[in-house]
């Protein structure tokens, strides 16, 4: 073709390098949201934890799911979301950059598109950003260790934002206070803190905060009703089942076995 034709700046290309995914290797994009931190409060999200904020990451987690290839499971908290390539995956030709950008970019706009559906009337004030990287792993254990690492990440923050904003928010404590109280204190303490003078049992609090969020892929039969003609001639809503291949999302522990063994499929061999 003639748009094929070469020119003397062809040799430009050449300055591209090799980005290619070590092969057989699960290829992991993480995300995370640029300054946040500033972004939280210009936006007055809910301390510790606003479902909105957190709820729009997942609807941006299940968009990138849903558009790109090859994406097994995707693990979101906070301002950060992880998706894993199957290890096979060749899309395009296993290139990080290409793998990363559409990720970042496919989550960014999603991330602005669907504001509206969960903040309602409340204006975006600036254009959101997300940074992105690219880790491979080797093994299911390693992949597992990573997730595990992410969610084990989720429960030691949101424990301490959990205890610190009710000792704000209940106790009346200042921030430097509540700073201070926290000093040095331990899981347990902190379970003890908010029982013990909150009333509060941290393992009934939301499984979304203290377990963040699990994407994957599942087959479930769904019902609707189709209208039909029947052999009389007249019409009538009939019920159908059909299997649909849908993202579903979970709140619960990746660390142990159990979740693994009720979706063995993730993991190939
Ligand atoms: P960086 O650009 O280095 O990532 P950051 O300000 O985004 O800086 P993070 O360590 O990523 O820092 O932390 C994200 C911050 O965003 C949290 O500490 C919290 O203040 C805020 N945040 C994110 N999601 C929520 C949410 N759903 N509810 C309340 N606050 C949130
Ligand atoms: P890929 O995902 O591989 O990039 P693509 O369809 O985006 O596929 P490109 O080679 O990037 O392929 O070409 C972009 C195409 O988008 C152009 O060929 C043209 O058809 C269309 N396009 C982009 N910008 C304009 C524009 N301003 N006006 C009209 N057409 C446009
Ligand atoms: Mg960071
Ligand atoms: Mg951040
Ligand atoms: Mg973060
Ligand atoms: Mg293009």
């Amino acid at each position: 073709a003639a748009n094929m034709a070469k020119s003397k700046f062809d040799y430009v290309r050449n300055f591209e390098t090799d980005d290619t995914c070590l092969r057989n290797c699960y290829i992991v994009v993480r995300l995370d949201g640029r300054n946040f931190h500033k972004f939280a409060e210009q936006h007055s999200f809910t301390k510790p934890n606003d479902d909105r904020a957190l709820e729009l990451m997942t609807r941006s987690a299940r968009s990138v799911m849903e558009e790109l290839e090859d994406i097994v499971i995707a693990y979101g908290q906070s301002d950060e979301f992880s998706f894993v390539f199957k290890r096979t995956s060749t899309w395009f030709k296993r290139r990080a950059s290409k793998l990363m950008t559409h990720v970042a970019s496919q989550f960014s706009s999603s991330y602005v598109f669907y504001w509206k559906e969960f903040f309602g009337e409340q204006p975006l004030l600036y254009p959101p950003g997300f940074d992105g990287r690219v880790v491979l792993y080797p093994s299911n254990r390693n992949l597992r260790d990573y997730l595990s690492w992410r969610q084990a990440d989720c429960h030691i923050n949101n424990m301490y934002n959990t205890v610190f904003w009710t000792l704000v928010q209940s106790g009346g404590l200042s921030t430097t206070q509540a700073e201070d109280r926290l000093k040095g204190t331990l899981a347990a303490d902190k379970n003890e803190i908010l029982f013990s003078e909150f009333n509060i049992n941290y393992n009934t609090e939301a499984p979304g905060h203290r377990k963040g969020t699990t994407l994957i892929w599942e087959k479930r039969d769904e019902i609707s009703t189709k209208r039909t003609t029947l052999p009389g001639g007249e019409e009538a809503d009939v019920a159908v089942t059909r299997s649909r291949r849908r993202v579903h999302a979970h709140r619960c522990d990746i660390i142990g076995e159990a979740f693994w063994a009720e979706h063995p499929d993730i993991l190939e061999g």
